[in-house]
């Protein structure tokens, strides 16, 4: 963030430099006139040479402020990516049912908690979503719902460390 604030930077010290250059010449200018038309289409020149240099700061400044949002943006992807890759290694692929699959954890990182399964499509995703019972079963399986993508496994029986291990 830095380099860019560098460059913005550069690019105002620029635009001030060109503004001051400017302005000196069309005063030096001025300062002979004795003819007030003259005088005054000098004077003209002059505002027109500071708008300017002024509308090129704030168009700077206004660039600095979507790059430093951008920055931060891709910073915030960038550590939710770190964080997740740390927690995926936590969780294995398992068979939780007829057919169907999701991450549990990896029996070293259980730790304390609720057996639990994570839909596996949310998961290649980079999105930790858990598989939730809707109550309902089909045959001898019961109906999860993942409320990230609305992916509805049949699995069985319920999470349980012992037996998905
Ligand atoms: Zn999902």
């Amino acid at each position: 963030m830095e380099e860019i604030n560098d460059v913005i930077v550069v690019k105002l010290n620029r635009t001030v430099a060109a503004f001051l250059r400017q302005s000196n010449t069309i005063a030096k200018a001025m300062i002979n006139f004795r003819d007030a038309d003259a005088f005054r289409s000098k004077c003209i020149e002059l505002q027109n040479v500071a708008l300017e240099a002024l509308e090129r700061a704030i168009a700077a400044r206004e660039a600095q402020t979507a790059q430093t949002d951008r920055i931060r943006a891709l910073e915030a992807e960038v550590a939710h990516l770190k964080s997740w890759n740390a927690e995926r290694e936590n969780y294995e692929l398992k068979k939780c049912g007829e057919g169907s699959i999701a991450y549990m954890l990896k029996p070293e990182k259980r730790g304390s908690e609720p057996p639990h399964w994570l839909c596996p499509n949310c998961f290649a995703t980079g999105q930790k979503s858990f598989l939730i019972s809707t109550g309902k079963n089909e045959g001898r399986a019961w109906s999860y719902k993942c409320f990230a993508c609305g992916a509805m496994p049949s699995c069985w029986p319920t999470p349980q460390w012992d037996r998905t291990a």
